[in-house]
């Protein structure tokens, strides 16, 4: 799975604050108690990149030094920053100044607890991160600094557990510096909130978006071999409950061999422009037979960004959070608001798109299908079908404000279905929005967030806000804790924070 996503090089560094004040001593013992921590973080299977210890820093010039280092190194995805010592800030501000990669602020202790019976000065010249890192948070505050703080012990689980989600942001945050994206035609006709400004997307969040016309994408279809094709249709046999009317030598295998052949298409025409994901519209599939279903469902799953309707932001943010998310059980997909339940009691949101949902978070094996499609004016489209399993998950929806990006979440919890579906002939997933579905719409409306998202089983609302922060951008969040007052107010306040 995600076989587009390659994160095995990658690495935050780990660096301890210091000066020379305490002679080299306690400086041995400062650098021998970070490499344990750094070590330790290393070995935590839930970080999942490794934790390299660089260094204890002790001047202007050495902290400088090491946030160009971090810059200009292609593997290092961020640093993680501790003051075992005192470490006079001023000395760091060059350094941060210049610093372009996400930073955690560790605040944490080497020892855990105070050693009551031997406790003496020089304990306490050793281990002084209690007001070490005090100096060194006011800094960056000073600085107006977006960073991470996390407080405790190393060897807290839940400390490492916090450690690894800022990790999986700074991956996210890593993916889109320098990604290319591409449109297969325009944004859908007078549609709204999946359009914006792509100019101002590549200044804030370093991946640009660029449009091919369909008809460089059908010369890619075109010229896939037959031999290969039918390869892929074996392969769709093997993998997914096949409807009779699609096997081979049933009237509708030709359909079969167009979807199989169009999905060969658009990824070789991400592997050869280096693409990390794509949108197309239905309203532009000039040289294609049928809209793409299966192909972008399965791009999808191998971790490549997807968003119907031209929608580029919802792709980007598709393939941040499918990088955030690897390793990890559950999925991330592509996502629209559809249909409503409003049960008294039982309210429900159905959501699924017209074809393209991710079978990264199918419940079951995905049954292969073929049925007309209303729109488009094109053959029926091939598609999986599938429903998705409950327990927590969130949308996330990245909008243009015009003057800023504003990430909305919302927090939910899925519900298996009561009843079979046996109509539907889409891939569809049931969520009750927290904190109830009159507050979670009301305030999902409220701030504008899309019909498109992310759906994600696996991302915590705080890996997501995390992420925001290394962006730089607004951030709302809806769950159990909201309150229409207080988020109506809190809308209306951020009106003044970014204007
Ligand atoms: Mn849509």
């Amino acid at each position: 799975m995600n076989k587009s996503i390659h994160i095995k090089m990658l690495e935050v560094w780990f660096a301890t604050g210091s000066q020379h004040l305490y002679g080299p001593e306690t400086l041995k013992q400062v650098a021998q108690h970070s490499a344990i921590v750094s070590k330790h973080l290393n070995n935590e299977e839930e970080i999942p990149v490794k934790v390299v210890f660089k260094d204890v820093l002790k001047s202007t010039e050495e902290i400088y030094n090491l946030c160009l280092d971090a810059n200009h190194n292609k593997n290092c995805i961020g640093i993680i920053t501790w003051m075992h010592t005192f470490s006079p800030a001023k000395m760091w501000i060059n350094g941060l100044k210049i610093l372009q990669k996400p930073l955690l602020h560790l605040h944490t202790q080497f020892n855990r607890d105070i050693p009551w019976g031997e406790i003496d000065m020089d304990f306490m010249n050793l281990n002084q991160s209690a007001h070490g890192d005090r100096e060194f948070g006011f800094m960056m505050t000073r600085m107006r600094m977006n960073r991470k703080v996390i407080t405790g012990h190393w060897q807290n689980k839940e400390v490492v557990h916090q450690i690894a989600g800022w990790t999986r942001a700074a991956l996210g945050w890593n993916d889109w510096q320098g990604a290319k994206f591409v449109r297969f035609g325009d944004n859908m006709r007078y549609v709204a909130v999946t359009d914006g400004d792509k100019v101002e997307a590549e200044l804030q969040f370093g991946y640009s978006v660029n449009t091919h016309g369909i008809g460089d994408l059908a010369g890619f279809i075109q010229s896939v071999r037959e031999t290969s094709v039918t390869k892929l249709c074996e392969e769709y046999t093997a993998l997914y409950k096949m409807i009779p009317a699609l096997k081979k030598g049933n009237p509708k295998h030709g359909a079969l061999r167009d979807a199989a052949k169009i999905e060969l298409g658009i990824r070789k025409f991400l592997e050869t422009g280096n693409f990390k994901g794509f949108t197309d519209t239905f309203e532009d599939l000039h040289g294609l037979v049928q809209l793409p279903g299966i192909a972008a469902q399965r791009l999808m799953q191998d971790g490549y960004g997807f968003a119907g309707e031209g929608d580029w932001k919802t792709v980007a943010l598709v393939r941040a959070m499918k990088v955030m998310g690897t390793g990890l059980p559950g999925g991330n997909s592509f996502m629209e608001d559809y249909t409503y339940h409003f049960e008294p009691g039982n309210e429900m949101v159905l959501g699924s798109h017209m074809l393209e949902i991710c079978p990264s978070i199918a419940v079951s094996k995905p049954s292969c299908e073929i049925h007309p499609l209303g729109i488009g004016g094109k053959a029926d489209p091939v598609r999986l079908v599938f429903n998705v399993g409950a327990g927590p998950a969130l949308n996330a929806s990245l909008i243009d404000m015009g003057n800023r990006f504003r990430l909305v979440v919302n927090t939910v919890e899925a519900v298996k279905p009561k009843y079979e579906l046996p109509e539907l002939p889409v891939a569809r997933v049931l969520w009750k929005p927290h904190p109830d579905m009159q507050t979670g719409c009301t305030a999902w409306i409220l701030a504008g967030g899309a019909h498109h998202t992310c759906y994600s089983q696996n991302l915590s609302a705080e890996i997501i806000e995390d992420f925001a922060a290394m962006a730089g951008i607004e951030y709302v969040k809806i769950d159990q804790q909201t309150n229409l007052y207080q988020f109506k107010n809190e809308l209306r306040w951020n009106e003044a924070v970014y204007k």
